[in-house]
Order: structure tokens, then sequence, then C-alpha cells
């Protein structure tokens, strides 16, 4: 396990000596220390970072050689996928599995990304003028320095989705990762380290979101921040930003609703409903966290759901079995508490879950299922990031739509038909940046990923990820001897 930061390809101490403890959450032992970097290493990171991009080699590689480090990086991930996921799930809680899965997607991610750098090679686009005398092109360039800040849900896979297309645009960048949540991408640094990446391409800073990801933030000489996590930290990071006008993607949170109607097969409807909300604990920024589903439905449709519920096995996310882990730290865990108290006193019912009560320590919410909520509730409204679904019934199609679009989020949402032009007609009318439909939350690096409304701005994975680390240029040419004949008469 890593304890130092990574800056100008090398290992350092944070200056002041500030280190972070690192807590199991299914047992709260501290069992590691992280490096917190201060003012000074952000300052070091992004001097490097500058130097890597305005005089090192990485923007200027073609893109075919690019892809051979990302490639490389790809395979560094997956060499020592099954310690990078123990530590995933020490350091986050998720079941191994959960881990296991995530880190293939992170090499995956970065192979996907090294294709795509090798496509950049040679890309010129001819815009068409109407004025003959002139011939133009467009061609696109790496943007500059890079600084990507990541929560704590996914830690290696929330970096990869923006390390990876960083790297391949030829991109410099630093990463923050959560402070609950770093020790996978500290280990990143290595596995950059062992792939030859030039220094300085990729500085790797954890420590505290108020101090050294602000600090990254406000750099007059970081060229773009792509964030993912909070509402109201990337309110602050988009008002930072504009003072000196910084390129900035957000991925923030979501309300994501489910729309079941009653001619879905019940058993498929409680699997992805579960999915969609209990996967990870159900901290994903996409989980399907309001359910509603056609009234002639609803009733038997509640009861398989809290049936099943009740079956999860719940334990150390290490154990063979596990389904559900702990949450991922103490403020997490007392948040999803009180948002279910707050749940109960504002009116809903819980029809099961609650505080897992089964073991002496650790972070522990059973899966639960909320029902009778009021439609201003909080519990409805507000996005509670824990195992915890609002489900209501609903009686016509536009009565669907109308409740799952009245959110101020709009990231992902879902719906469920045996009838296909249903299914279609309604996903087309929902207002959210990802779709689902007969299923909840799979997700591909090949396909867009972002939020309408107050769920983020910019678009990652797909070729859309790789415009976010891109500017476009026009080169136009006069190809006419004609003077031009404005002055010189
Ligand atoms: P957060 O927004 O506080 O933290 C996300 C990242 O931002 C972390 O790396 C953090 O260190 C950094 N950060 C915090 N303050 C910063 C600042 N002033 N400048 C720059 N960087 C800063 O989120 P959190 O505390 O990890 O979780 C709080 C809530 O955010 C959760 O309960 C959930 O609602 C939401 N969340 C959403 C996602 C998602 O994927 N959309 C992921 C995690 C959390």
């Amino acid at each position: 396990m890593q304890n130092k930061l990574f800056i100008d390809g090398q290992w350092v101490a944070p200056a002041d000596g500030t280190m972070l403890p690192v807590i199991d959450p299914a047992t709260e032992e501290v069992f590691h220390h992280i490096p917190a970097a201060g003012a000074a290493e952000a300052e070091a990171a992004v001097k490097a970072a500058r130097e890597a991009f305005d005089n090192g080699p990485w923007p200027r590689l073609s893109g075919k050689e690019r892809a051979k480090y990302l490639r490389a990086m790809a395979q560094g991930i997956r060499d020592r996928l099954p310690e990078l996921a123990r530590l995933e799930t020490r350091d986050n809680g998720k079941p191994l599995p959960e881990s296991e899965w995530d880190l293939a997607d992170a090499a995956g991610c970065f192979d996907f990304y090294a294709d795509l750098a090798e496509e950049l090679d040679g890309e010129v686009e001819e815009v068409k003028l109407a004025d003959a005398r002139f011939v133009s092109k467009a061609v696109r360039e790496p943007l500059g320095v890079a600084v990507a800040i990541v929560p704590w849900n996914y830690p290696l896979l929330m970096a990869s989705w923006k390390v990876a297309p960083a790297l391949a645009a030829g991109c410099t960048m630093i990463l923050k990762p959560a402070e609950t949540t770093s020790l996978t991408a500290l280990e990143l640094g290595a596995i950059a380290e062992a792939a030859g990446l030039p220094k300085g391409v990729l500085n790797i800073l954890s420590g505290k979101g108020s101090v050294v990801g602000q600090a990254l933030v406000d750099h007059p000489q970081v060229d773009k921040v792509a964030f993912t996590g909070s509402g109201p930290v990337g309110s602050r990071i988009m008002a930072a930003g504009a003072k000196d006008i910084k390129r900035i993607s957000l991925e923030l949170g979501g309300k994501s609703p489910f729309v079941v109607f009653a001619d879905s097969d019940i058993e498929k409807a409680v699997e992805w409903i579960m999915f969609g909300i209990f996967w990870n604990q159900g901290q994903v920024c996409s989980a399907t966290s309001r359910v509603l589903v056609e009234a002639p439905l609803y009733p038997k449709l509640l009861e398989r759901l809290i049936e099943e519920a009740k079956k999860i096995k719940i334990g150390n996310g290490l154990d063979e079995g596990t389904l559900l882990g702990p949450l991922v730290n103490k403020g997490q865990y007392e948040d999803v508490l009180r948002h279910i108290d707050r749940a109960v006193e504002q009116g809903a019912t819980v029809a099961c879950g609650g505080k897992h009560e089964g073991f002496n320590r650790g972070f522990w919410v059973a899966p639960t299922i909320l029902t009778d909520m009021a439609l201003d509730s909080d519990a409805w409204v507000e996005e509670i990031f824990g195992p915890v679904v609002c489900i209501r019934p609903f009686e016509t199609e536009d009565e669907a739509i109308h409740l799952a679009n009245d959110s101020r989020f709009g990231l992902a949402a879902a719906v469920m038909s045996d009838d296909d032009a249903r299914a279609e007609r309604v996903a087309a009318a929902l207002r959210a940046g990802i779709v689902w439909i007969n299923c909840s939350q799979p997700t591909f690096t090949e396909a867009p990923w972002g939020g309408y409304k107050q769920s983020g701005t910019g678009r990652e994975l797909g070729r859309w990820g790789l415009d976010n680390y891109l500017e476009t240029k026009q080169i136009t040419r006069l190809v006419s001897d004609e003077p031009w004949g404005w002055y010189l008469k």
C-alpha cells in the first residue's frame, strides 16, 4: 500500500507530514494511513503537469504511441486485479465480486481509450466554405493540464473514466481521489510508473477536498476540471472555474426513476429494481431510487420485493456470498439513517430494512423499502445515496412520465414493459442522460454517460469522454491569388 504522493514521476511525502487514517468500514479498523497533500503539493503537481504538457513529449507523441502506454496501464491493472480488488473492498466496503467487476471495467476503459487515441492520428475534418478563395479544416488537439476529482463510490473506476481519456487525448493530469478511498488511485501511480509513463503526465494527490481539491480547482495554470461528486461541491467548482474560464465537466447526483408497467414479468422487475438500488449499497449516482409501478402490479410486486430484499446476504465484502457490504464511512452511514428517520417523520412507512443490527462494528444499513411517502417529502425528492428505495403506484402512462420527470435531477431513468412501442415512447419522454429499457444500471465504456438538469454538464465515456479533453482548431488558408483589395487598392 502506498503512503506517498505521486508527483512528477517521484513518490514524495507531504511537506507538512499530514497523513489520514484509512478505515475498513466493515470492522472500523484503521489499517493504513494515506498522505494528505496540501497547497505546496498542489503547486508542485500543477508545475509538473504544466511542464510535461508545455515542453514534454506527451502531447506531441502520436496517438499510436500514447496508446501503447494506455494498454500497458490496462495490463498493469489486470495483472494486479485480485490484489487491487481486495484493497478496493477493504477501503470502500463493497462486495469483492463488485470490486473485481469495477477493476476489470477500469482496465477495459484504458484499452478502449487506447483505441480512440489511435483514431485521433491524422484526424482532419475538411470544412466546406461558401467562399472559394479559402480552404479550411478542423483539427482537434489536447486541451492542456486537466484535474480529475473523483468520489468514493467507484474509486478506481471513476478515476479511470477521467485518466484514460485525458491521457489518450494527450493531456497531462492531476488526479485527486476521495479522501475516504484513495488506495487504488495511489496504486495507479505505481502502474503508470511501471508502464513507463513520462514524468509529470499523471500526478496523484490524495488529501482533503477542501484543501488540495480546492487548491487545484483555483490554480490558474489548470485548464480543465473533471469532477464527479455532490451537487454543492460541483457548483462551487463551476463557480471557481469561471474565474479563468476553465473547462468544467460535472457528474453529480441523481434521484433516478424506474417506471414499471403492469405487463412486465414480475420476477424480472424485482431483479432489476434490486440491482438498481442495492448494488454498491445504493451508493450509485444513477441508482434507480424512485420506483413507480402501474397500480394493478403494485401490491404483488411490493410483496415480492420485500421478500427478496430481506434475503440479501449482508456482510463483510471480503466474505464469500456477501451481496451487501457496509456503507463507505461513518458520515455516510449516519446520513442515510437520518434520511430514513426523516422519511418516517414525514409520514413514510418502512416496509423493510433500516439500521442493520447484526454486527458489533461497521456501518450497516439493511436493504430498505419506503412506501407512502408524500411527493414533496425529502425521501422522494433528495438523493439518499444508500440502499433505500421509494416505491409508489401510478395509474396512467402520462402520470408516470410526469412523476418520473418531476425532479431537479436528470441523470438516469429506467422503464420496463412488455410492449416495446410503449417502452420506446416512455424512454423518449424521460428527461435524463441515461435511459435503460427493461433493466437498470448496466454501464458500457462505449456509450455516453452524464446528466440533464442539475445532474451535471458534459458527458463521459465513449467518444464523448474523449471530447472532454480536446480543443477544436480551425486552420484556414487563402488559396486565391486575387488581391484582397481592402487597404491596398
Ligand atoms: P463530495 O462532493 O464532497 O466529494 C467528491 C470529491 O470532491 C472528493 O474527492 C472530495 O475530496 C472532493 N472535494 C470536496 N470538496 C472539494 C472542494 N471544495 N474543492 C475541490 N474538491 C473537493 O462528495 P462526498 O462527500 O464524497 O459525498 C457527499 C455526497 O455526494 C454523497 O452523499 C452523494 O450524495 C454525492 N456523491 C455522488 C457521487 C456520484 O457519483 N454522482 C459520488 C459520491 C458522492
